[in-house]
């Protein structure tokens, strides 16, 4: 099945690193002029080398005005892949409030930004756009030491239906996807230690985490006119483990 992106133009956060940064990169190798969001100047640089048509743009997703000031000359956007996200673990009984500020901040209040900023600039533009939010499986299981990540997910997951029932009528589909554990930087945190991933990894019926290539290809899939009647889903990528 051949994916073409050739026409569209697509907006990628958390572009720097794991996720976030193959989208980007397979995004422009299916055709699309790719903008990828981040904060590390560095690691946008060095995208940047690799992938030289890419635009990037360094901002804070925590600062709401900001990401809007830092996308005000942009209005061609025909795809958005909400990706940026933050882990930060802690048991319930030790939540900070700064770490429930930053993880909804980040995981859910900048993607309500993004989708309203692309929202409104395709439904003004009569175009149809596609929006793919990454979730996690965490967001429909209990994870030790994840309450506040879960939360944020499980949020993702309901901000993703309303968003597909709101924007349906203009041809704006919108869709998640809910990988299990991927060994990223943000895997290795939560899952380096052989005590905690081995139990975790048996309850998966494929006996193994996702490979960051395997999350890739079902955002694609859902960004592109192969999914044209899919909209409000939350696609597991667990391996099978939410069936059980
Ligand atoms: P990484 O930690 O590798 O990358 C996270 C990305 O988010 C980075 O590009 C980072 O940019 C960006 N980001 C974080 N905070 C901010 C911020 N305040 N402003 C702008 N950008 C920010 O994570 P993954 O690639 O693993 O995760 C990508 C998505 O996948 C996340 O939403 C995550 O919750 C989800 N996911 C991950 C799983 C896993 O096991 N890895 C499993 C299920 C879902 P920078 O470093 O430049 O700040």
């Amino acid at each position: 099945m051949e994916i073409s992106f050739k026409g569209k133009t697509a907006l990628v956060t958390g572009a720097t690193k794991g996720i976030g940064r193959e989208i980007a990169k397979q995004l422009v190798k299916c055709g699309a002029d790719v903008i990828a969001t981040g904060r590390s100047q560095s690691d946008l640089d060095s995208l940047k080398e690799e992938c030289p048509s890419i635009q990037t743009i360094s901002v804070d997703l925590k600062d709401w005005n900001a990401t809007r000031d830092a996308l005000k000359t942009i209005d061609n956007i025909d795809l958005l892949v909400n990706n940026a996200g933050v882990a930060l673990l802690e048991p319930i009984l030790d939540i900070s409030e700064a770490n429930i500020d930053q993880s909804f901040a980040v995981n859910l209040k900048s993607m309500i930004n993004l989708t309203q900023i692309v929202g409104k600039s395709l439904i003004q533009r009569k175009v149809p756009g596609s929006i793919v939010n990454v979730s996690s499986q965490a967001s429909m299981r209990a994870v030790q030491d994840h309450a506040v990540y879960c939360a944020t997910k499980a949020a993702v997951d309901a901000f993703t239906k309303v968003s597909a029932l709101e924007f349906g009528p203009h041809g704006i589909r919108v869709n998640c996807v809910n990988p299990t554990v991927v060994m990223t930087d943000m895997g290795r945190i939560g899952w380096s230690d052989p005590a905690k991933a081995d139990p975790f990894r048996e309850r998966i019926p494929l006996k193994r985490f996702a490979e960051v290539s395997e999350v890739v290809d079902a955002v694609l899939f859902l960004l592109s006119d192969k999914a044209t009647m899919i909209s409000g889903s939350c696609l597991p990528i667990d391996g099978g483990c939410l069936a059980v």
